[in-house]
């Protein structure tokens, strides 16, 4: 007999989710708290379906790329995707939870037009992935959130409403797609905190790779359960807004809800668990259905599929295999090249952005220059023109030589940020070759700094003999002289060196 229909151990009932927060008063939205979970399908990155070798790629022309058994027909059996197994397993080291070394797959039960197999393999009782949590920084506050379990569960079909009038098209090549289905404790507490959640997953699943997080065509899509109470009751009831797929609409929609909720409660009404959807136009959230409850489901160990057993080698492999995760670089950051927190997170919001810093920091041997580029100047004409760091017309290696130029003193700051404008629209790729075209080189030469230097202290005698009355501030004048003189190409340090020598 196979053993996955033996009953399951059961696992924490899935109603106990935590609620052991301090309530922070900042927070409260009209005297109410506002209590947030989410659940998220990640779409994983394989090849080939979760359960067959059906193609996962996504655009296909309609019913195209399901197979027999996407579609669950007689005498088909299911056999486990070895890569989304190994994706999740990436995950849970991802986010310190336990991999479960046997898992259950179950099937849920329902009937849906995109669903015509009647049932939808999931994981219940025994989840692949345990535990764990997701930390983040929410403008400069440390926050945490737990996550309750991940498991591996196929995708459904998908309607098709435009196309048709007064009638819906199915397409199944969605059907059998791998999801990893991530569920948080209760444990967010505004929409600001959601979405930076949100936000930090997102760059998780896509810094790892098991995700190409593209948010348009489904393949990171996220519901947000939503609650109030007021400070110190029970959990309020939650309804669910499902499918948000821009970050944008999720901080409006839960925004709407929250207010609507409110509202409600204050008008005398008792909130109504149920499944909503958000609308972009309106920016309302509507009920869509009154909630199912797991017993509806009627879920029950998979009789095609054995237990999902994972040894403690593979988990090991995987270990060794991982890339180095953001909020750990982010720490390798600070200290190898002396970067602030912020600095160090701000660099590792993607995997381009934070090799592209550390490619020019090594080049150049100026970590905290390259650092104030990468998030300044860079990131400035980078946003300007809706460009990706892959798509910078400067690359790491070009910036690199042009911070060694501004170390070794060739130009100035502000040199720089013109020979960065030339080398940007590609007026010249070679940095010396634009420095010296451009006229940008400091000057360096002493005996020419103090010609100019003598002709400003002559005709400027008013600051001289106010300097040398102890007034500090008439020296900064004098620099501003010399500086002025020396079409602003004087290296500053060495023109305060001359003056002071010179004014003795
Ligand atoms: P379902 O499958 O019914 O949606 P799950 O147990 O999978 O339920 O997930 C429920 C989600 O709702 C979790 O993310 C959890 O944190 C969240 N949640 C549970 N209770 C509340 C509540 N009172 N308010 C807000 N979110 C909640
Ligand atoms: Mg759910």
């Amino acid at each position: 007999m196979n053993a996955a229909v033996q009953t399951p151990e059961p696992t924490a009932s899935a109603t106990d989710f935590k609620d052991d927060r301090q309530v922070d008063l900042s927070l409260l939205v009209r005297g109410y708290e506002v209590v947030i979970g989410f659940e998220t399908h990640s779409q994983l990155s394989t090849q080939s379906k979760i359960f067959s070798r059906a193609s996962t790629a996504f655009g296909a022309e309609a019913n195209t790329q399901a197979c027999a058994v996407d579609l669950a027909l007689p005498g088909t059996l299911p056999v486990m995707n070895k890569g989304a197994v190994e994706r999740a397993i990436q995950f849970g080291l991802a986010i310190n939870a336990k991999v479960a070394p046997r898992s259950i797959f179950a099937r849920k039960n329902y009937f849906y037009p995109d669903l015509p197999k009647g049932y939808q393999i999931s994981q219940f009782e025994i989840p692949v992935v345990q535990g764990g949590s997701v930390e983040f920084l929410l403008g400069d506050v440390k926050k945490s959130v737990r996550l309750v379990r991940a498991h591996l569960e196929e995708d459904a079909g998908k309607s098709l409403h435009e196309d048709f009038i007064g009638q819906s098209g199915i397409d199944l090549n969605r059907a059998g797609t791998p999801l990893l289905e991530i569920v948080t404790e209760p444990d967010m507490r505004s929409s600001a905190e959601a979405v930076a959640y949100a936000k930090e997953l997102h760059k998780i699943v896509t810094w790892i790779g098991i995700c190409d997080g593209n948010m348009q065509e489904g393949s990171f899509r996220c519901d947000a359960n939503v609650s109030v109470r007021k400070p110190g009751a029970k959990f309020g009831t939650r309804r669910e807004i499902k499918n948000l797929n821009s970050f944008k609409f999720m901080q409006q929609a839960i925004d709407y809800e929250v207010r609507w909720q409110i509202e409600q409660i204050e008008d005398g009404h008792t909130i109504e668990q149920a499944t909503v959807l958000f609308n972009p136009d309106t920016g309302e959230t509507r009920a869509m259905r009154t909630k199912e409850d797991a017993a509806d489901y009627r879920y029950f160990p998979d009789p095609d599929l054995p237990p999902l057993v994972i040894a403690d080698e593979w988990v090991a492999r995987v270990r060794t295999e991982m890339t180095e995760l953001p909020r750990v670089m982010a720490t390798r950051f600070m200290t190898d090249y002396g970067l602030s927190e912020y600095d160090a997170t701000q660099l590792t919001q993607s995997k381009a952005t934070a090799g592209y810093f550390e490619e020019a920091a090594k080049a150049s041997g100026q970590a905290k220059f390259a650092s104030n580029w990468v998030t300044g100047e860079l990131a400035r004409r980078l946003n300007a023109q809706d460009l990706s760091i892959t798509e910078s017309p400067v690359s790491s290696a070009v910036l690199a030589k042009m911070l060694s130029r501004i170390a070794d003193g060739t130009i100035s700051n502000n040199a720089a940020k013109q020979a960065f404008d030339a080398l940007w629209v590609g007026e010249g790729s070679d940095v010396d070759a634009v420095i010296e075209s451009k006229g940008l080189k400091q000057m360096s030469d002493t005996g020419e700094l103090e010609a100019i230097i003598d002709s400003v202290l002559a005709s400027n005698a008013k600051s001289v003999e106010e300097y040398k009355a102890g007034n500090a501030k008439a020296f900064n004048a004098l620099v501003g002289q010399a500086m002025k003189a020396t079409k602003g190409k004087g290296n500053p340090a060495q023109v305060n060196e001359l003056l002071k020598q010179k004014l003795g």
